[in-house]
């Protein structure tokens, strides 16, 4: 805003223009003129002026007109207007107020009454304005521009606000924590108008199902908040309810250019007090709650437990320090051998590479507490490469001591995901020199729910370096089996847990034999994992598995160790 009030004179009287101008400039206001309606009008509506002092007898159009257009006009109807005449009768006055104006003058007008009309009027405006624009700031940071909901910030003082209600009287209330899914895919597809669109009709949607004194809040992006009203009792029942009404209401069709769309949510819920004391905190956990639902698929909502935020922060932490635990090698490999199985000698055929961490405070770590961190955080990838590329270096190693092993090392599926995949590979096998055909790759059942087409080029690209591809826990995963015709594998390694309950749970001899019989029939070679006891062995060489691995033979050893093992296997 200036700092000068603006006034525009409109009057066609040059004489009368003059003198206002003498009376009024003194005073520092800025001021316009305009010789006519039509002008007036303009610049109006271009400046904006505090104050309008308008002529009733003009040419082309009368004052009262151009204070009617004023008025009619939505962003010029409250300019303040006095309308100035030469007739001191009532009627005419009268007019001017019917016309909207707020105030009119006769002529000749007492000169300090007229300043001082003037100062208050201009004064009234300016504050007005900036209570305006008070205003539209406050709606800028308080809410969400697209749905006018409530935005973060709100929420978080309406939660801080309902805190300190509930500290004097003992009330519990609940937060919401709403992402919607498939939201993404629109934008991608139908572009983000629609995007935008569908987010205004799912806000509505939620609107429709918030009670009075509930807030309602678009956190950011896909994701909503509901602050549920303060309560004496809140069953779990209740909340669970509540939140299956989010989920439906979100899961009802909507219907977007001519598209039905179906979207889905997640809910995480948090109670306070028991799940935070302060905004910020339940607000955190009935977002780790949602996340939690997300991973879990089982229901689409998720109340906080303290376990959540436990793992959460660990995760956190453990994620940090295995991004740096990668660039500074603390990353040791163990290899467990892989034993061809026979009656009366098991000799050692390959190695299985299983990644260590040696954690600088918490010793060594063995993967069960780090893989799954990795492949949330994608930190698998640069693993996966790290271990592939020491794995090399040490069947290189080997090699050229004469032990020729077949080297067995596990690959995520995330890795495939990766474009340059492919490339990677070629050249750790390049700057290694270990040869490809003593190279297997463990992939997952998993691998196969990902896009056939691509799979089955990059699998027939590895294989033609001369890789061996190798399907890892078999029988876990994936129910359908039709893949192992698709694709040209060369291994199947039989979960441990078939082998741990082979005489325990009924039917497991007869399973794992028919694996083994249906994997021969496929011309696949089949390893049995987690080979614990002499009964399990004799039992998997009766039915003609090929090789054992497992805590009977060996466990998983450093290199050095295996190094020894190879020569004591050789002399023996
Ligand atoms: P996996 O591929 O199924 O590896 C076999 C796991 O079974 C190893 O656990 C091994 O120590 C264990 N094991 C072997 N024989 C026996 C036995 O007789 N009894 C019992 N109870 N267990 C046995 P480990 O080393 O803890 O590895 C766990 C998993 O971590 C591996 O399962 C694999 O999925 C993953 N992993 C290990 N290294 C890597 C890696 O470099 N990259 C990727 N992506 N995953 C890896
Ligand atoms: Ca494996
Ligand atoms: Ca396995």
């Amino acid at each position: 805003m200036p700092d000068k009030s603006t006034i525009l004179i409109a009057d066609d009287d040059i004489v009368a223009r003059m003198a206002l101008e003498m009376l009024l400039e003194p005073d520092g206001y800025e001021l316009i003129f305009a010789t006519d309606g039509p002008e007036a009008l303009e610049k109006a509506e271009k400046l904006l002026p505090d104050l309008i002092l308008l002529d009733v007898i003009m040419p082309t159009m009368q004052g009262f007109e151009v204070c009617r257009r004023l008025r009619a006009n939505p962003t010029l109807a409250d300019l303040p207007i006095v309308m100035i005449t030469g007739f001191s009768n009532r009627e005419t006055r009268l007019q001017g107020i019917e016309a909207g104006a707020d105030d009119v003058i006769s002529k000749p007008y007492d000169q300090v009454e007229l300043r001082a009309r003037v100062r208050t009027i201009t004064r009234l405006n300016r504050y007005r304005r900036l209570l305006d624009s008070a205003e539209k700031l406050n709606r800028l940071a308080n809410y969400d521009a697209l749905t006018n909901l409530p935005n973060r910030n709100l929420l978080i003082e309406r939660i801080t606000q309902q805190i300190n209600h509930s500290q004097h009287n003992n009330q519990v209330f609940a937060l919401f924590y709403i992402e919607l899914r498939g939201l993404k895919q629109i934008n991608e597809t139908l572009g983000r108008i629609e995007g935008d669109t569908v987010l205004k009709q799912i806000s509505q949607r939620l609107g429709h199902c918030c009670d009075a004194g509930e807030t309602l809040a678009r956190v950011v992006g896909n994701e909503f908040a509901v602050l549920t009203q303060m309560s004496n009792v809140l069953t779990e029942q209740n909340l669970a309810d509540r939140a299956q009404q989010w989920l439906d209401v979100i899961s009802m069709p909507l219907f977007c250019s001519q598209h039905e769309i179906i979207l889905h949510a997640n809910v995480g819920i948090s109670l306070y007090s028991n799940d935070g004391k302060t905004a910020e905190e339940l607000f955190k956990h009935a977002d780790t709650a949602k996340s939690r639902a997300k991973l879990q698929k089982r229901h689409g909502y998720q109340f906080f437990t303290v376990q959540m935020n436990d793992t959460a922060l660990k995760h956190l932490v453990l994620q940090s320090q295995l991004r740096r635990a990668i660039e500074n090698d603390e990353l040791v490999l163990y290899f467990q051998p892989l034993l061809e199985l026979n009656q009366d000698h098991c000799t050692i055929s390959g190695v299985e590479v299983l990644v260590r961490w040696q954690h600088p405070d918490r010793g060594l770590l063995c993967p069960n507490e780090f893989i799954q961190v990795a492949e949330q955080s994608g930190l698998i990838i640069p693993l996966g490469e790290w271990v592939l590329r020491h794995a090399c270096q040490q069947g290189i190693l080997w090699q050229q001591q004469g032990f020729n092993l077949r080297i067995s090392v596990n690959v995520s599926s995330l890795q495939f995901k990766q474009t340059n995949w492919l490339k990677i590979v070629k050249s750790i096998l390049e700057e290694t020199g270990f040869d490809p055909t003593f190279l297997e790759l463990e992939i997952t059942e998993s691998l196969f729910l990902q896009d056939d087409k691509y799979i089955l080029e990059i699998l027939g690209d590895l294989r033609k370096l001369g890789i061996r591809l190798a399907i890892d826990d078999f029988g876990t995963g994936y129910s359908s089996l039709g893949y192992l015709r698709r694709f040209r594998l060369d291994t199947l390694k039989i979960d441990q847990s078939f082998i741990r309950d082979l005489f325990i749970e009924p039917y497991n001899a007869e399973l794992v034999q028919g694996i083994v019989t249906l994997a021969h029939n496929l011309h696949l070679e089949t390893v049995a994992e987690g080979v614990e006891t002499c009964e399990q062995k004799d039992f998997l060489i009766k039915i003609g598995c090929n090789i054992g691995q497992g805590f009977l033979f060996y466990q998983p050893r450093p290199a050095s160790v295996i190094e020894n093992l190879l020569k004591n296997n050789l002399l023996s």
